[in-house]
């Protein structure tokens, strides 16, 4: 029991094989709730949809386009679902 509490979301790209990385549910809403809310509309729209309140336990797989669109940084980056599995 317990193994994996984090849940995984992605962006629409990634089946078509764009480079990408994972970002934290947390990361992700802090910017998209910077943006317009044009842009943060089209970047949610490509992106599997979660409940807000669950964004700690969420991770989100960004291909570069939707990472730049959404203003986070490779710095911000998580290295990948494994450091979610512990906390
Ligand atoms: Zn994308």
């Amino acid at each position: 029991m317990s193994e994996q509490s984090f849940r995984e979301r992605e962006c629409i790209h990634r089946t078509r094989g764009a480079a990408g990385e994972y970002f934290q549910g947390d990361t992700y809403i802090k910017h998209l709730q910077r943006l317009r809310t044009n842009a943060a509309m089209r970047i949610a729209s490509n992106v599997t949809a979660f409940f807000w309140a669950d964004a700690a336990h969420v991770i989100i797989w960004l291909c570069r386009d939707c990472a730049t669109e959404l203003g986070v940084g490779e710095r911000e980056a998580s290295v990948g679902p494994h450091v979610f599995s512990q906390g």
